[in-house]
């Protein structure tokens, strides 16, 4: 299950539950007011599923957010840390620090410029290796 189909499910109950709340007690005539407690119960959890797929949503949003790379003025270069030679692929790679945040990357030296931004939201200016 991804969060997508997270989503898709707690409305899908929510729906369900609030025809199933009308179909059984809006059929009940006077003696609705009798199954007041327990029809307020199915729409509290009615609703409390569509409040789960509001917030999955927003923490959707937030995640789309994260994972996209963008500027907020901050400076940083990529920090030279090791270079290693892969015997299975046959390639050399380097790791980088990011000088602002820390995080590390693995690349081939030529496709540093793949990384223009690192996720903390710094631009990334050439390193000073
Ligand atoms: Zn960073």
């Amino acid at each position: 299950m991804d969060l997508d189909d997270a989503i898709k499910h707690c409305e899908e109950v929510a729906k369900k539950l609030e025809v199933e709340r009308k179909q059984k007690y809006e059929s009940l005539g006077e003696d609705r007011a009798l199954f007041a407690e327990e029809e307020n119960a199915c729409k509290e959890c009615a609703d409390e599923h569509m409040q789960l797929a509001m917030w999955l949503k927003d923490y959707k949003r937030l995640l789309e957010k994260e994972s996209k790379p963008s500027s907020n003025g901050k400076i940083a270069y990529w920090i030279l840390r090791h270079r290693f030679y892969s015997e299975i692929s046959g390639i050399r790679l380097n790791t980088y620090k990011c000088s602002d945040c820390g995080r590390e990357i693995i690349c081939k030296a030529d496709e540093l410029n793949n990384y223009p931004y690192c996720h903390c939201g710094a631009k990334m200016k050439e390193t000073d290796q």
